[in-house]
């Protein structure tokens, strides 16, 4: 019988959330530093804030939470730095919730050539708001081989999965699947 069995991706509840942002600060100056750009403090702030947990967080929160300590900062400022971070691949854009979320791939192996971009790929739960970031081999080989086939370059690789997680699945088996009042 095939163990169907997988490595649940969803951080555990209760966590030590402190060490995923120390690794990701971590991570994203080494990967900074690698290729020459500059994570500078205010870019290294703003990824510390959308690392404030597994929760994609939108541009407008993210300078609200930014104006709380710094006073007036001007929307273009997070902006420009929320696209240093997207470009550089330490952070991503779900567009299905126009909201940002820390990579968890940073120094990733896979990453070490080019710029930092890659493919990503998101599991989106709907109850607890988590966002989870897969790595699949069996994925990436057959989204290659089908744009290959159809000879097309893929320039921007982002699905987002929408659903609900395990533990948010094991609390909804006492609640109602449909109301209609
Ligand atoms: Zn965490
Ligand atoms: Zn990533
Ligand atoms: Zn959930």
């Amino acid at each position: 019988m095939a163990n169907q069995t997988v490595d649940n991706p969803f951080a555990a509840p209760g966590h030590d959330h402190r060490s995923c942002i120390v690794a990701a600060l971590d991570a994203a100056e080494a990967a900074c530093a690698r290729r020459g750009e500059r994570l500078t403090p205010l870019r290294r702030r703003v990824l510390e804030l959308v690392w404030r947990g597994h929760r994609p967080v939108g541009a407008y929160d993210l300078l609200a939470l930014l104006q709380d300590e710094r006073g007036r900062v001007a929307p273009p400022t997070v902006y420009r730095a929320l696209d240093f971070l997207c470009t550089q691949g330490l952070v991503h854009r779900l567009e299905s919730l126009q909201a940002f979320i820390g990579c968890g791939h940073t120094g990733n192996h896979m990453d070490d050539q080019g710029d930092g971009r890659h493919a990503a790929h998101f599991l989106i739960c709907q109850d607890c708001g988590v966002a989870v970031e897969i790595r699949d081999g069996q994925l990436d080989g057959a989204i290659s081989g089908l744009a290959g086939r159809a000879g097309f370059a893929i320039a921007d690789e982002t699905i987002e999965l929408s659903g609900l997680c395990a533990a948010c699945r094991n609390q909804s088996v006492s609640r109602p699947v449909c109301t209609t009042s």
